[in-house]
């Protein structure tokens, strides 16, 4: 198994889906010194994300699911997202940080949920270097070879970046103290995807009981803007679900909704009558 991700092959006939979860993994490199106690840092987490998505692969999609946590190095930012603060010396690249960034959670984060801060250090140009090749870089090359296979075999690829949300936005998000949908689909205001994708999976999720937001708080990230070209029929959309529909925020233990959440990602049809 590669250290940075794991790739999902469909079980069954192949169909032009790829998923990717890049912010479920659970494994924790050695070299991750954060200053923070584990169960804080696990907040940044998209626990359980890649599990719920586990039926994708049955149905004939490609599902990519990074092992390592994203608080170490997040796949959805991108690589000039580089937050000089954290950094002990001068990055050599080229510098472009985000409102991510400024949040303390670009590429690299440096504040984990609440502010805390996550090192009691600054960090070397060149361990970030090394978290880039290491784990974003086998990250993006695997979704990236998903991505092209599909649109190569059927001429079209739709690809839904998974994700999940805390039920209220922190001190620190673009929506503090509010109360999120259960479901927020991000096509970065229709640009990485036929608005017929967004309006169909829109229409399913609503259909299964669930409230639904499109682009707000949550407009998407890097991976959806780097794969959504719908001129090139590469469709890309990113799903937000809200923790508390399956998990307890602060154990991360599944809760009571967990089994409900799985089976309705697992749902092959929706009849928008039902
Ligand atoms: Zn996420």
């Amino acid at each position: 198994m590669h250290a940075a991700f794991v790739r999902h092959d469909p079980a069954g006939t192949p169909i032009a889906l790829v998923l990717d979860s890049p912010h479920s993994g659970e494994w924790y490199p050695d070299d991750f010194d954060h200053a923070p106690p584990r169960g804080l840092v696990r907040q940044a987490e998209d626990t359980h994300v890649a599990r719920l998505w586990q039926a994708a692969p049955s149905l004939g999609a490609t599902l990519i699911e990074a092992r390592f946590p994203r608080a170490y190095i997040d796949p959805n930012r991108s690589l000039a997202d580089i937050d000089t603060e954290l950094l002990a010396d001068a990055w050599p690249g080229p510098i472009a940080p985000s409102r991510k960034t400024e949040q303390g959670i670009g590429l690299v984060w440096r504040l984990a949920r609440g502010g805390t801060p996550l090192y009691a250090r600054r960090l070397a140009s060149a361990e970030v270097q090394a978290r880039i090749d290491r784990f974003w870089r086998p990250y993006h090359d695997a979704l990236d070879t998903a991505v092209n296979e599909c649109h190569a075999t059927f001429g079209g690829v739709w690809h839904i970046n998974c994700h999940s949300m805390p039920a209220v936005g922190d001190a620190l998000a673009d929506d503090p103290g509010r109360e999120r949908a259960d479901f927020v689909l991000g096509d970065r205001d229709g640009t990485t995807c036929d608005a017929a994708l967004t309006q169909r999976v829109a229409d399913a999720v609503r259909a299964m009981g669930y409230s639904v937001a499109v682009n707000d708080p949550y407009k998407g990230v890097e991976i959806v803007r780097k794969h959504g070209r719908p001129h090139e029929n590469r469709h890309s959309l990113q799903i937000e679900i809200k923790r508390t529909l399956y998990m307890d925020e602060h154990t991360l233990d599944p809760g009571a909704g967990y089994a409900r959440v799985q089976s309705d990602l697992a749902r092959r049809e929706y009849s928008p009558d039902q």
